[in-house]
């Protein structure tokens, strides 16, 4: 299909207008394609030769208006860091409508009323980060918002320093938040509640259309995916670095991605977020800052339905999460059957990694070729003996399963990635882009479609995280 010819949808607009504000992008200063992803295109029915055109570069700046598009920001609250924030909204986004259901949205197209102090901008450097993680988390199976293209600008824009504006056109099947409930809850504007809910059940969970009880089993539904999704991310030793209410998706998807990191050394405390002082949104507190999002979710909810019965529903969240994670991480240890020993064999597991500071993606790369063999997975520690014995009690567990191991290791293999963008492969990218050079952003968007591939010659990004780079923490400043 042309661009000209794609039909946008924005049943949203048909909500009182206090739940937006329509106005119009502001087009960046020169604008210039980086880099356009046909795997999204796709999903909308557009044709690839329409994201190379003239055409498609003033529809993501903002510069030419789609005719069937009313472009609005979205107004929504949020408990940031643990407090609340009565008004937040889109204040650098723009929804243009949804198409074939993927909502597409604007990112960094100028201000809006829920701006605030902000110029509504967003810098190249978070840009490409946004624009490449959402596609690799879409690439290891973790349910994400997704991203159409990028666009990069002569713009300056002010952070710490003077650095190019560029703008991503993200799509999602939703854009409410946690804090879209959290705004009318605490407005004590219920009718508007309850609309929302009405949307959100229309646009998320159509099967619940009409259901007498569809609210708690909207908040059922969340619950649980809200529990699998970040298990999901621990999996693969994600942080995400920004749990406030309003980066927490009512449809259970990876959105807003900011000083998010793929941990390099396991380290159950990493803080990937510079500015998270107490270490609130640290990796191991990911599971409990869920539950009490879920919780700030369900007070929202409560002018529509029943507290206490919504209690014992988030009473279940942590059964939900744990059950999860010991799926996950039996797939990740190539264990087919269950057995009472699997949660201890796990547990030391990731004892042992933090003793010994292994690379979470390379160990379990690494161990996805184990069988019986231990000279490669010797060669990532010095100090040998907590391995050793851990690989003891491995293969005693290994012994109930009945798969050969060189099937076990190729299973192994599609549950372990090979690669993950982690901040250092980013930073590499980000500063040749600068200089004009997007060939790493083309590099790592290849790999972050296929992460469990081999990729002959990628291999240096596979190995342990180059000393100098490990752990680093980013600032919020986007
Ligand atoms: P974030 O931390 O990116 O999720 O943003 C938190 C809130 O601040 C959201 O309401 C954003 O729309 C808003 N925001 C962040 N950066 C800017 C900016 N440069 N201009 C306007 N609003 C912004
Ligand atoms: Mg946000």
């Amino acid at each position: 299909m042309k661009l000209s010819d794609l039909q946008f949808k924005s049943d949203y607009l048909a909500l009182d207008d206090i739940f937006y504000h329509e106005t119009k992008p502001t087009p960046l200063k020169a604008p210039f394609l980086i880099h356009a992803n046909t795997d999204a295109a796709d999903l909308i029915g557009l044709d690839h030769d329409e994201l190379y055109s003239e055409a498609f570069l003033d529809f993501v700046n903002g510069g030419e208006i789609h005719p069937q598009s009313r472009p609005y920001a979205m107004c929504y609250a949020g408990h940031q860091f643990g407090f609340f924030v009565e008004r937040l909204g889109d204040g650098r986004a723009l929804n243009l409508g949804a198409v074939n259901g993927w909502n597409l949205q604007l990112k960094g197209s100028g201000q809006t009323r829920y701006s605030r102090d902000g110029d509504g901008r967003a810098v190249l450097r978070s840009s490409i980060r946004e624009y490449l993680m959402s596609e690799a988390m879409h690439g290891l199976g973790i349910p994400t918002t997704r991203a159409m293209a990028i666009i990069g600008s002569e713009s300056k824009i002010f952070r710490e320093k003077w650095e190019s504006g560029a703008i991503v056109l993200r799509m999602s099947p939703s854009w409410i938040r946690f804090g879209s409930f959290e705004y009318f809850y605490h407005a004590k504007k219920h009718a508007e509640l309850e609309a929302l809910a009405d949307y959100t059940i229309q646009e998320s969970f159509p099967d619940l259309i009409g259901d007498r009880d569809a609210y708690i089993k909207m908040f059922q539904r969340v619950v649980k995916d809200t529990a699998v999704m970040i298990a999901k991310w621990m999996g693969v030793g994600f942080n995400h670095g920004v749990m406030n209410t309003d980066n927490m998706s009512i449809a259970s998807l990876t959105i807003d991605y900011g000083p998010y990191a793929f941990m390099d050394e396991f380290d159950a405390n990493y803080i990937c977020n510079h500015t998270d002082h107490h270490g609130r949104y640290s990796f191991n507190n990911q599971p409990q800052v869920g539950m009490w999002n879920l919780s700030m979710l369900m007070n929202a909810l409560s002018p529509l339905v029943n507290i206490d019965a919504m209690k014992e529903i988030l009473d279940q969240y942590n059964h939900h999460f744990y059950q999860a994670q010991i799926n996950i991480t039996r797939e990740k240890l190539g264990l087919e059957n269950a057995q009472e020993e699997d949660p201890a064999l796990m547990g030391e597991l990731f004892r042992v990694m933090q003793e010994l500071h292994l690379d979470f993606t390379y160990f379990f790369r690494t161990l996805s070729h184990y069988a019986g063999d231990r000279t490669a997975l010797m060669g990532l520690v010095q100090f040998k003996k907590p391995l050793q014995a851990w690989l003891d009690q491995y293969d005693a567990r290994l012994k109930k399963e009945k798969r050969p191991s060189d099937e076990r290791c190729k299973a192994m293999q599609k549950a372990n990635p090979k690669y993950v963008l982690k901040n250092y492969m980013l930073q590499e990218a980000i500063e040749q882009a600068q200089k004009g050079d997007f060939s790493g952003v083309e590099l790592l968007m290849r790999l972050a479609k296929a992460p469990f591939d081999e990729h002959p010659g990628c291999e240096r990004y596979a190995k342990e995280t180059p000393l100098k780079h490990k752990n680093l923490k980013l600032s919020c400043s986007s």
